[in-house]
């Protein structure tokens, strides 16, 4: 009995040193202490708590149900700590910002050269649901984030058949959540009967020979991937493996090759919040993403993830009050990457 409590007494002794070697070895990744993170957080969301601006977004009719009042704030760091505030445990759907998940899953399959030949790191400077079909010369500036080069990115997505796709594709997304999440079927199913605009797209991208295989089995399984529910916390995890090297900071399994961290950072910092991305960087100057469903994700390389859920849009397709928020961050512990400190 006694020694079996030393034994366990000096196995969690070693299991704490391991841990602090492991956080001194990676260097503190917050700019203040916990306490002061916690306040930081705690001050923002009740500044930006009462402003009711932008609008839920509604071209997807399921997402107009979402609670406009509902504000969520996380942060995850690279050493695996999580901190939020406000709605950060209510689900919603992840939208656009599937789009860096499934990024991740093709560069790893296709490899890096066949998303830049196909689709390109261009920034379009226009919404994300065009495509300039118009104009011939700008098919190939295209970038893994509007929705025509999202849905080209998921056709790189390697399996059998497309139960395979999908599956090797969500079992990412939960890599990168460090837990098993769900697809929102109502989500899904609005979004499935109305998304002729992206099936256009993808027909168009495959007659010009970018687009992989059968471009209904890659608009299924991008419509899927945007109705997959998240919470304010997930996303905060997901973006503190980005943060972290490809690594989930919280189970320490590998999500993505860390060769092509560097390359999903550089797409989200060129083209994140889409023909809002150029403000963004200036006043934020952080890699950074958000979907229509009120989410949005900054990463701070090498030390932590922020983000936020918050309904209402700017007419970017941007949440208000989460971009407000990270900004405020960003300004408050001198984030920009460019601040020379
Ligand atoms: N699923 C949405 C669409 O295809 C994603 C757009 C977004 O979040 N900006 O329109």
């Amino acid at each position: 009995m006694f020694s079996a409590l030393c034994r366990l007494l000096a196995g969690s002794l070693f299991l704490g040193i391991v841990l602090l070697v492991q956080t001194v070895q990676a260097g503190n990744p917050l700019p203040v202490s916990p306490k002061a993170v916690k306040r930081a957080l705690a001050e923002i969301h009740a500044r930006y708590q009462p402003d009711d601006s932008g609008k839920v977004a509604d071209y997807i009719p399921a997402l107009a149900k979402a609670d406009p009042h509902h504000f969520g704030l996380a942060l995850a760091t690279a050493d695996g700590r999580i901190f939020a505030v406000g709605d950060s445990d209510v689900p919603f759907a992840i939208e656009s910002i599937s789009k860096i998940f499934a990024l991740a899953l093709a560069f790893e399959d296709a490899g890096r050269k066949a998303i830049l030949d196909n689709v390109g790191v261009y920034h379009t400077g226009l919404p994300f649901n065009s495509m300039i079909a118009s104009d011939v010369r700008q098919v190939k500036l295209q970038n893994p984030f509007v929705n025509v080069g999202a849905i080209t990115t998921t056709s790189f997505i390697k399996g059998r058949n497309s139960a395979e796709k999908w599956q090797r594709q969500m079992k990412t997304f939960n890599l990168f959540a460090g837990r098993r999440l769900t697809v929102n079927r109502e989500v899904f199913d609005s979004e499935e009967a109305t998304n002729q605009h992206n099936r256009a797209l993808a027909w168009l991208f495959k007659s010009f020979g970018y687009l992989q295989d059968d471009p209904m089995d890659a608009i299924t399984r991008y419509t899927r991937a945007c109705s997959v529910n998240v919470t304010c916390k997930d996303l905060a995890v997901m973006g503190a493996c980005l943060a972290n090297g490809g690594l989930n900071p919280m189970t320490g399994k590998r999500a993505v090759r860390k060769e092509f961290v560097r390359d999903i950072l550089s797409v989200m910092a060129i083209t994140g919040l889409y023909d809002s991305s150029g403000p963004w960087f200036f006043h934020v100057g952080l890699p950074g993403k958000s979907g229509v469903g009120g989410g949005i994700l900054a990463v701070v390389p090498g030390k932590f993830a922020v983000a936020a859920y918050s309904p209402p849009l700017d007419r970017f397709g941007n949440s208000v009050r989460g971009v407000k928020a990270v900004e405020a961050l960003s300004k408050l512990w001198g984030l920009h990457v460019f601040e020379v400190k």
